[in-house]
């Protein structure tokens, strides 16, 4: 099992207004493009996806692992791959839930957080803040670059 993992946010990394079905308000639909960058952090760090999403908690575990399947993720995707909490609305939250998920895996030697939000709590942390986000296309490659830099 790889020492290495991606606490991954899905709306604005992999999720963005570009994605908008016309009349639809819901965006569900994964941009491909930041699908393959993630793919590439993953190939080249050999880092594991840990979901910090509100979409581990929207979704059943077997939902979500079905959506990183049909996006060609799924051997990526860690055995332990939510890490959410009860509210993980607010930005300690998930810090809180990353942190508990890391004290139940102390075998992890390196991680990163893909998150669009900046989140004013995480400046001590590992943070590659994917300034493009929810309304510029998510996971852009410089944002790649920097993950794969962070992991190596
Ligand atoms: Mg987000």
């Amino acid at each position: 099992m790889s020492n290495k993992v991606i606490f991954l946010d899905i709306d604005g990394v992999l999720v963005h207004t570009g994605m908008r079905e016309p009349g639809s308000m819901r965006i569900e639909k994964w941009d491909n493009n930041c699908v393959v960058r993630l793919g590439r952090i993953c190939k080249v760090t050999g880092a594991k996806i840990v979901v910090h999403s509100s979409w581990a908690r929207i979704y059943k575990p077997n939902e979500l692992q079905q959506m990183f399947k049909d996006a060609g993720l799924l051997e990526h995707l860690h055995p332990d791959f939510a890490a959410v909490g009860i509210r993980d609305g607010n930005p300690g939250e998930k810090i809180r839930s990353i942190k508990f998920w890391l004290s139940q895996h102390p075998e992890v030697s390196k991680y990163i957080i893909l998150e669009d939000d900046l989140i004013a709590s995480v400046k001590d942390e590992p943070l590659v803040w994917i300034i493009s986000g929810w309304s510029k296309g998510g996971l852009q490659k410089r944002d790649a670059e920097v993950a794969i830099a962070l992991l190596s």
